[in-house]
Formats: structure tokens, sequence, C-alpha cells
């Protein structure tokens, strides 16, 4: 899921929600989200052949529904023209409409091979707990500082997304490799593997510059890029590369995944990339200042204060910090203690003296 951090929620959201055509055969729609981040992007592509791709899902509520219909019909089509629907990542706002769109006329649904296996494993877990994705969920938010109701806040948010979402069955999926052309009616796409905010992020590159970004990059807002059990271990270190394997494409327009489309992809890449390089040299400075070390929910503390306002924040906040924490854990920048059944992060000796200095810098670029 992509959510605003709390330094973000200052800037006002210029959508207005009406659908929108940004070129003929492509339109925008958007679909409203009960978060603070309020709306999800639908994009409605002409194949050029009769049928339509839709890219993404939105969350699966009445409202997105009405508001699917209601793009669909500016742009004089129907749900059962639709001939494939391409799903960018397996967060609940882009997922939750997938099995409507596919049941209306059998549209198959692209995703990237890996994304589809923690889609079921979090949003459709088997009968057995033993397998439910939130449970280790709850053990890391308390392991790593939150008070035992914020840690199992975050079960009742999953199980209350899970009534909501409606998923495609498994047999609609078509599982898209890194690098594969993907063919949609007149259109070729190169399918661009963008890990980092989920581990099997897609992004889609159409031969005439037009880019599918999903959350993998947001004008505006700064995608959450978290830690979680049974993901990959460096999410930052796979952004930051993400984002520098994209930097340079030959792009004309960037279709995100919330607010608006956007022209200065390089621009923006260096701004997340800066941001985070910034961000992982802050927590470095409050680390190498305490004493003993934090762990990640003093950390969150410490840099969000206020701004963090409820359990929702607390547990966002505290799986971007460990993103970090670890991603300078496994440079070499900060270690990591367990103290009565906590967590601590304390800098490396060599970078406790500055930690501004430029090894330290490196380190945080990764
Ligand atoms: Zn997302
Ligand atoms: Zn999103």
């Amino acid at each position: 899921m992509q959510r605003e951090t709390p330094n973000e929620r200052a800037i006002p959201s210029p959508d207005e929600g009406a659908p929108e055509q940004l070129e003929p055969g492509l339109w925008r729609i958007q679909l409203p989200l009960p978060f603070a981040l309020r709306s999800a992007n639908v994009y409605l592509i002409a194949n050029g052949e009769g049928g339509w791709t839709l890219i993404d899902a939105g969350l699966g509520l009445p409202a997105d529904e009405a508001a699917l219909h209601a793009g669909l019909a500016a742009a004089g089509a129907r749900l059962a023209d639709v001939t494939s629907l391409v799903l960018t990542h397996a967060h609940p706002d882009h997922i939750g409409l997938a099995g409507p769109i596919h049941a209306a006329a059998g549209a198959p649904v692209y995703m990237l091979a890996g994304e589809d296996e923690r889609m079921y494993r979090v949003w459709h877990p088997a009968e057995d707990p033993s397998h439910d994705a939130t449970t280790p969920l709850v053990a890391l938010y308390a392991a790593h500082g939150l008070s035992q109701e914020e840690a199992i806040g975050s079960q009742k948010g999953t199980e209350r997304l899970r009534r909501i979402l409606r998923l495609a069955p498994p047999w609609a999926l078509r599982l898209l490799e890194d690098g594969a052309e993907l063919r949609l009616g007149r259109h070729a796409y190169r399918a661009i593997w963008t890990p980092g905010h989920s581990d099997y992020h897609l992004c889609l590159l159409r031969e005439d510059g037009l880019f599918i970004a999903g959350d993998h990059i947001l004008p505006g807002i700064t995608p959450n890029i978290g830690w979680y059990p049974d993901a990959r271990p460096d999410p930052l270190g796979d952004y930051d590369a993400a984002l520098a394997a994209v930097r340079d494409l030959p792009v004309r327009l960037v279709l995100p995944g919330h607010r608006r489309p956007f022209t200065d992809l390089a621009g923006r890449v260096d701004e997340l990339r800066r941001h985070h390089r910034e961000r992982g040299a802050s927590m470095l400075a409050l680390l190498a200042a305490s004493d003993g070390g934090l762990n990640a929910a003093q950390v969150a503390a410490a840099l969000f204060g206020e701004r963090l306002r409820d359990g929702d924040d607390r547990r966002f906040a505290l799986v971007e910090m460990l993103a970090h924490l670890e991603h300078l854990r496994l440079r070499g920048a900060v270690t990591r203690e367990e103290r009565e059944g906590l967590i601590y992060y304390l800098a490396a000796s060599e970078t406790t003296i500055s930690p501004m200095a430029p090894a330290v810098n490196r380190a945080a670029a990764g």
C-alpha cells in the first residue's frame, strides 16, 4: 500500500476526481480510497484493435466500482470491452477490482512473476493460520518497539481489507518475467522489474515512451519503502538500484499509481534518491548521538514526533525506518543488538565521529 509519509501531508492534492483523457486512446480514472491518500489511478488504454487495457484495479469498494464504470463510460467503453488487465503490484489499492474486471469478459490479468505469491498469501491466506502473513508482522512491530496494542492493530486492518478486496482467481493470471515484451493489441510494452516498494513491482515502458510507473515513482509524495518479514532483505538498496535503472529510459510521459502524470522522470528519480540519502544520514546522526542505540520506533518518534498521529502512522513509519536501518546495517554503518526482547540499532564505531563524513554518505547511498 502507498501511504503519505507525515512530512508530505501538507502538500494539497491537485486531483479533482473526474475521468480525464490524457491523449487519444489514454484515460486516467481516479478510484477513491478511504485513506489519507485519497485516490488510486487506473489507466484505460485503447489497444488499437477495438479492445481496451486497464492498468491497475483500485481497492474494490462500491465507490471504486462506480468510478470505474463512470470512467469507462466517459471513454465510450464498457467493462466487457476490457481485453486485458495489468497489475503493477499486489498492494490492496491496486488489485481490489481485478476479480470483477476479469469476470466481465475473461480478460487475462498480467503481473510480474513473484508478486502473485504474496498477493494470495497476504490477502487470501489459507485456512491454516500459521500461514497467515500477519502473525510474523505483529511480532516484528512488537520487537522493534511498538506497543502490543499497536502491533496487533495491523491484523485488524488487514482483516478489514480482506473483506473489501475482490481478487482475480489464480487461473486468470499471466505472469511476466523481467524484460519480457508484452503485446497488447497494437502496442508493445517492455516489462521492467522495479523492486523496493514491493518485491516484484512491475513498470512498463511502451514503445512510444509512455511509462507505467505504478507506485515506483510518484510525484509529490515519496513511495513507502518498508522492511517486511519473508520479503527481500534490502528493499531500500533494491529501490535505489531500480530508480537508477529507469532514470534514463526514453520516457515522454510517466503514469504514476497516484496523483497526476508528469514528464520529468530523471528529475523525480534524482529527488527520490537524494531524499533517501539524506534520511539515511539523519538516522545515522541520531544513532551516533544516542547512548546505547535506539530501536526503530524510537527513531521514528525522533524523526516525526507528533506527526505520527495513530497506530497506522506508527506502523508505516516503523517499517520505513527498518528499511533504512537494515540497509545501513548490511553496509556496515550500523549494528543491531537485542536487549530485553527489543531490537536496538547502534552506529558502528568508525561512523560515530562524524556521521556526515563522505564515507558515511557512500554507505547510505548504497
Ligand atoms: Zn503500493
Ligand atoms: Zn498505491
